[in-house]
């Protein structure tokens, strides 16, 4: 793996681990903890990464072991990743007991703040909503040497508090460009934060209430910088395309002989000339999220938009060369009963018209679908819907792929049991967490534990 330092690391006092409870690959392609990487290069940290890697802690500085930093910080946005920051303190011998342990222990990041009350007796402090802004208050903050004195800053300064970004600060970005990333060694720059559609199971609208971009010239000069050390430049966004100059933002990465990359694009946002300018920044798949296949319930979530207009998408999509398509379905929306049938249907639809070109021009192009399981998290509008059993979600995928995988239509589908740690990780209280990391320590497994906890939380709505 080759890494490329954007920012020089120092060797300070203050020994920092900075923790990603997921593997290096995914640690390092998230700009939350680029950021985290960023605010302790200063001269007053000593800092080192550690990640969770094939069940083990994996640290790619190895300056010194996890226990033998005094100021361990995580970022954590998934509720899978809790188990594995609680599994990587556990491997490392950090006491998880807050009293006992003499590191002070703090995290950040998404899922905290929208359940302060799972981590609260193992953190020392948690910290709640955006950095930006703040960085020099939790620097100064942080190299104090005591970890009483520590926390009662942090708490005087921050407390419970959601912290706000300061609106003109500027965007996060990579501080570290790695080959081994899913954007492989691509420069990150975020171009906007929030969403400006509001769907009912998503958690975007709840964690960024405003949609809020950043300027055309400020984003122009971070490419810069980018571009010294990567010729791709990855746009971060929950949706790139409704950045009101995305197209202007792209054909600049172009212009400076850059390749610019995008993740998920808002289908009702897409245009022949961002189709163009896709083409043109080298991406052969389009990828769009319909959710469902029932327009009913499409319009519910927000999506209003008909299968029609999809096959038109497809097709322009086509007509510029791009010739591989993913769609993401959920399972398990509220009121749409017929989903697999919907979803068959549809993509039976896509595939004529799919067919149709490959006569024509000897291309077959692809088509793949991405499954996951609807779960209702707190905070959102569908927050106290019902979610679907293993058993309906194994008969919803068979079904699926039963009438679709012969067709060439391949299927990827989420893991079942990570979306019971979201449903439960994303709910429980520290009460319940005591007893998963009871089991933790014992090495025992907790799919079980978490499917109980399910089911008991389950009846409570
Ligand atoms: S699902 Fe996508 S479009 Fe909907 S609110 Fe979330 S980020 Fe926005």
């Amino acid at each position: 793996m080759n890494e490329k330092f954007v920012h020089t690391a120092y060797k300070g006092n203050v020994k920092i681990a900075v923790c990603y409870g997921e593997s290096y690959k995914a640690g390092m392609s998230s700009l939350a903890y680029q950021k985290l990487i960023e605010l302790f290069l200063s001269e007053d940290f000593f800092m080192s990464r550690f990640f969770f890697e094939k069940n083990t802690v994996y640290s790619p500085d190895n300056f010194f072991k996890l226990n033998q930093a005094n100021i361990i910080v995580f970022t954590i946005s998934f509720e899978p990743d809790v188990i594995n920051a609680l599994k990587m303190l556990l491997l490392s011998n950090v006491e998880l007991e807050n009293a006992r342990r003499k590191q002070t222990l703090i995290c950040g990041g998404i899922l905290p703040t929208l359940n302060p009350k799972l981590l609260e007796t193992v953190f020392d402090f948690q910290y709640f909503g955006e950095i930006e802004g703040n960085e020099n208050k939790i620097r100064q903050i942080l190299k104090i040497k005591s970890k009483t004195e520590i926390l009662d800053s942090l708490n005087s300064a921050f407390g419970k508090n959601i912290q706000k970004a300061e609106e003109k600060a500027p965007p996060p970005h990579s501080v570290i460009l790695s080959s081994d990333t899913i954007f492989n060694d691509a420069f990150l720059v975020e171009i906007s934060r929030g969403c400006k559609f509001n769907c009912p199971f998503c958690l975007i609208g709840s964690y960024y209430p405003d949609f809020r971009q950043w300027p055309f010239e400020t984003l122009c000069n971070i490419i810069d910088t980018g571009l010294k050390y990567s010729s791709k430049i990855g746009l971060v966004s929950a949706l790139p395309n409704s950045h009101s100059d995305i197209l202007k933002i792209v054909e600049y990465i172009l212009k400076k002989g850059g390749k610019p990359s995008f993740s998920s694009i808002r289908l009702e946002l897409i245009t022949e000339e961002f189709i163009k300018i896709l083409k043109s920044s080298g991406q052969n798949t389009l990828t769009i999220a319909p959710e469902t296949a029932d327009i009913e319930v499409r319009k519910k979530i927000g999506k209003v938009y008909t299968d029609e207009k999809i096959i038109n998408i497809l097709n322009l999509s086509l007509k510029h060369g791009i010739h591989n398509f993913k769609l993401y379905f959920m399972a398990g929306l509220p009121g749409d009963i017929n989903a697999e049938n919907e979803i068959i249907k549809l993509c039976k639809k896509i595939r004529e018209q799919l067919l149709i070109y490959a006569k024509k021009t000897g291309i077959m192009p692809g088509l793949s679908l991405d499954i996951s399981l609807f779960v209702p998290k707190p905070g959102t509008k569908w927050e106290n819907e019902i979610m679907q059993n293993e058993v309906f979600y194994k008969n919803f995928i068979n079904n699926i792929n039963k009438n679709l995988a012969p067709l060439g239509i391949k299927t990827k589908k989420d893991n079942y049991n990570i979306s019971i740690s979201q449903y439960v990780l994303s709910r429980i209280d520290s009460k319940y967490l005591k007893e998963i990391i009871t089991l933790l320590k014992d090495n025992k497994p907790i799919k079980r534990k978490l499917k109980l906890i399910f089911k008991e939380i389950k009846n409570t709505l």
